[in-house]
């Protein structure tokens, strides 16, 4: 069983090193339509070190469960009634990097490729099976996160 702790601790050192350390200008106006997936037809997919970091923030928040996002618009379960992140410092690379076209665009592979690597390097580490998509992936860690909590 992966620690918990350091796996987050982790994760969040990626993100900070390779993206929020070198951040690209980017101008998001909060639409949220890349919070509600069956809108973009497209869902953020995260490896497992990010599907715990994920869980973990939620938990740490103080939430019982992750919703099940039965939606109409396919809505993120961590995205809350006013159109904001609820997970954000816990939010997945995908989040941190994938901007609408009106907000400047994705940022480009070459400037994430280095925190793609890590993150995969992680997945492989905790025994992930790569990518997954994120709400069945944080869905699937839940019960760990939890488990892990109540033994602490
Ligand atoms: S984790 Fe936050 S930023 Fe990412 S899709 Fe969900 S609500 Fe949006």
């Amino acid at each position: 069983m992966p620690d918990l702790t350091e796996t987050v601790a982790t994760v969040l050192d990626i993100y900070q090193r390779h993206i929020e350390a070198r951040p690209l200008e980017r101008h998001c106006e909060m639409r949220t339509q890349c919070c509600r997936f069956r809108l973009t037809g497209k869902t953020p997919m995260v490896t497992m070190g990010e599907a715990i970091t994920a869980a973990a923030g939620w938990r740490a928040a103080g939430r019982k469960s992750i919703p099940d996002g039965q939606q109409s618009d396919g809505a993120c379960p961590f995205l809350g009634s006013d159109g904001r992140c609820n997970n954000y410092k816990h939010r997945p690379l995908g989040c941190r990097t994938h901007f609408c076209d009106p907000a400047g665009g994705p940022y480009p592979r070459q400037h994430v490729i280095e925190a793609i690597r890590e993150l995969e390097h992680l997945d492989e580490a905790l025994g992930g099976d790569g990518p997954r998509p994120l709400p069945a992936a944080t869905r699937d860690v839940w019960k760990l996160v939890t488990s892990n909590n109540r033994r602490r």
